[in-house]
């Protein structure tokens, strides 16, 4: 049997790949809730609806992501660095840098140009520079985080913020909406802010092209265009797969690698 799989259970969001013979069959996101184990079966389960297979026919499963520990079905567990170098590198072969942006921490990957974990660096204390960051100004926008990115691009002034703290950033936003500023704007500015905060902790590694940026944050054009400025570097684009799903990728290679 050549089908195996890879879950990513994620502080937001749990995510599961299946791959069966080399390619990818099925993919399935949803909203992580507080009890791991839970969240990598419900995941499972859609994925088993629509593809019609059971988890019997899955040959072996790789874990990932914080909640990899509790989850009852997997095989292996592995960590989300070491999935994201996997399945950035598996999915745009050239990547040498991967900066991961999930809900709630952020890393810079390192690897060489067989796709070995070279060195990494992280920011998981603090919420600016993570989805959280975007996640609640697009909220005082009352806007959905998926509009930040498209409204953005239509900015002419985009404003700029004095802190990339989250708590004075989001007061920020709230007297620049006051003062009728556009709120495409407002957006570019916020996810310059982000950028910026994501290049701080980039920075820290020496940066390699070509450089991929993976988690849901990677599907904000808007940060990954400001972050590509900021670096000065070209931002090679996952496009076979939402990036959003790199990890669980790299978890169901791991798999694939196990069998
Ligand atoms: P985790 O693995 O930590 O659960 P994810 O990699 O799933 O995190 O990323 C979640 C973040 O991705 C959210 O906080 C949000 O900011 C961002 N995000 C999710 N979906 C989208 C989208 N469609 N457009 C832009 N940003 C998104």
């Amino acid at each position: 049997m050549n089908i195996v799989a890879g879950c990513d259970v994620g502080s937001l969001t749990t995510k599961a790949v299946i791959i069966k013979d080399r390619k990818i069959m099925e993919s399935a996101i949803t909203r992580s809730g507080p009890k791991p184990a839970e969240s990598a079966a419900k995941v499972m389960e859609i994925i088993f609806e629509k593809t019609g297979i059971t988890q019997k026919e899955i040959a072996c499963c790789v874990g990932t992501g914080y909640g990899r520990e509790k989850i009852a079905f997997i095989d292996h567990a592995v960590s989300e660095i070491s999935c994201h170098g996997k399945g950035a590198q598996w999915l745009a072969p050239s990547v040498r840098t991967i900066i991961d942006i999930g809900g709630q921490d952020c890393k810079v990957i390192k690897l060489d140009k067989q796709g070995n974990l070279l060195k990494f660096a992280a920011n998981d204390k603090c919420a600016s520079g993570t989805g959280r960051f975007l996640d609640v100004m697009a909220k005082v926008m009352n806007m959905d985080v998926s509009d930040l990115g498209k409204l953005s691009a239509k900015s002419s002034a985009p404003v700029t913020f004095a802190s990339v703290c989250t708590v004075w950033a989001q007061a920020d936003v709230i007297k620049l909406i006051n003062s009728r500023r556009p709120a495409e704007d407002i957006c570019a500015g916020i996810n310059t802010a982000m950028a910026n905060r994501v290049s701080m902790l980039a920075n820290t590694l020496k940066i390699e092209n070509d450089v991929c940026v993976t988690g849901g944050v990677a599907k904000n054009e808007g940060v990954v265009k400001a972050l590509s400025k900021i670096l000065g570097c070209r931002i090679k684009r996952i496009r076979r797969i939402d990036p959003q799903l790199t990890g669980a990728v790299g978890a169901a290679l791991f798999a694939r690698e196990r069998l």
